[in-house]
């Protein structure tokens, strides 16, 4: 299984700009491949990042402005062209499943695989998706309307088993691999402790990403943070514009390498600039005096968590 990675297919905002695109993720964890907020063209940049749209399953959209979703609908529809018949979930603010209903309804057209809507509305973090192995979270932000970040977290890893080892020794069959993976020793008939490290590799840790779009300056998400392995976090503004930014329902440079700071998030990325800064790398500059491990992204570079 590859290592969790992320592919940022576009981190621009909301006015058009040449060769940059709005916000789109496409997350890669533990086989499971996340669409993470859906600006217009994400369609094409998936296409240029190789990554197989029947593979999406899952598509979490932070909130209803449309550099965020306006490039849905012609995923949607792709996957009609396609015959898809696997079951789709999205998880958005209310008012999307009307929207897409609209569109069809006008262009007398149909989507005839399983499409479920999963309403988010809380203001308080919620579990919202759960498989074997791993965990998504919302996360509460503040923004001109209801906004949700999400944070992806893999769950325990099992151990590597030192194999060679395990062999020499008769009493341990096939069937006590699982328990030796999830870290238990080994107890002989006699009673006798085989301890686990002497069975096991090091375990390999989990991965957290935390995906954090249009928000104010918010201090109370730093608790759901706690040393993630990769933040993204918007940067609409640069600092000088703080108070505009608060006003607007943004972050500036400085407020975002601060909650990476708080946080003790191992890597940011920043993004959502707004086109009034032409030098992008004055983002980078600010935020770096606060939070050193900044980037800004290159779109589809694949960053592992
Ligand atoms: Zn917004």
């Amino acid at each position: 299984m590859e290592k969790s990675f992320l592919i940022i297919l576009g981190y621009n905002s909301s006015l058009p700009f040449y060769n940059h695109h709005p916000t789109s993720q496409i997350l890669y964890m533990k086989n499971n491949f996340f669409l993470i907020d859906c600006g217009e063209g994400t369609q094409t940049q998936l296409l240029k990042s190789k990554i197989k749209i029947n593979k999406i399953n899952n598509i979490f959209i932070s909130h209803l402005h449309g550099d965020h979703y306006f490039g849905l609908i012609s995923i949607l529809s792709t996957y009609q062209l396609l015959r898809r018949n696997t079951l789709l979930t999205i998880y958005s603010p209310k008012g999307l499943k009307e929207i897409i209903k609209i569109h069809l309804k006008w262009s007398y057209s149909n989507i005839n695989y399983p499409l479920r809507f999963v309403v988010l509305s809380s203001t308080k973090q919620k579990k919202i998706y759960e498989n074997k192995n791993l965990k998504v979270y919302t996360l509460p932000l503040k923004h001109k309307i209801y906004t949700n970040g999400f944070i992806f977290k893999e769950k325990k890893n099992l151990k590597k088993l030192k194999i060679e080892r395990i062999k020499k020794i008769k009493e341990i069959n096939i069937k006590d691999y699982r328990s030796i993976q999830k870290g238990y020793s080994f107890i002989k008939k006699n009673g006798s402790i085989i301890p686990n490290k002497y069975l096991t590799y090091n375990r390999v840790k989990s991965l957290t990403y935390a995906f954090c779009s249009d928000t104010k300056y918010s201090p109370n998400i730093v608790k759901y943070l706690k040393k993630v392995d990769l933040l993204y976090h918007e940067t609409t503004y640069l600092h000088k514009y703080e108070k505009l930014a608060y006003k607007r329902g943004h972050s500036t440079s400085v407020n975002a390498a601060t909650i990476a700071k708080k946080s003790k998030s191992k890597k940011l990325i920043i993004g959502h600039f707004s086109n009034r800064f032409t030098n992008k790398s004055l983002f980078k500059k600010e935020a770096k005096k606060i939070f050193k491990n900044t980037i800004i992204p290159k779109t589809l570079k694949k960053y592992y968590i």
